[in-house]
């Protein structure tokens, strides 16, 4: 049996207190710029001011990037390990005596649908071989994925 573990979250708590502080820290200098400049006359000394903001703007965009650079990261790597996991190796399914590999009609305890052995719905799971008139007896439907 597979068993499929995707990331919940791709930030850690860590992620989440870097960006924050990285954008707080940003929007202050960018605050402290303008507010400087707001009270500046003349040219030089408002552009003085602007560089802090510039400043500012890069430090908060380097943290959102910072941010979205892990997160995608995580992500990735969640759906490789998804996309492993959800590619199991088919089991061999014995035929019934007297019966063509293709007509191999499975089922496994429980189920209300039969399959063709191929189909993906009973890939890793337990199912067991009969004739379609046994499923069909034990009050089996054919499945509608893989139309046995
Ligand atoms: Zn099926």
């Amino acid at each position: 049996m597979s068993v499929v573990t995707i990331a919940q979250r791709p930030w850690s708590p860590r992620d989440l207190r870097r960006v924050g502080a990285g954008n707080a820290l940003g929007f202050l200098l960018i605050a402290v710029g303008w507010g400087g400049a707001s009270g500046e006359t003349t040219l030089r000394s408002q552009s003085r001011c602007a560089v802090l903001s510039l400043i500012g703007l890069v430090v908060a965009g380097a943290a959102n990037a910072a941010f979205l650079r892990r997160g995608r990261r995580a992500l990735t790597f969640g759906t490789r390990r998804f996309v492993v996991r959800e590619a199991p190796v088919p089991m061999p399914v014995p035929a019934p005596a007297g019966s063509a590999p293709g007509d191999v009609l499975v089922a496994g305890p429980g189920l209300t649908l039969f399959h063709r052995s191929e189909c993906r719905l009973v890939t890793g799971k337990p199912v067991r071989a009969e004739q379609r008139s046994a499923h069909e007896e034990a009050g089996r439907e054919p499945c509608e994925v893989c139309w046995p």
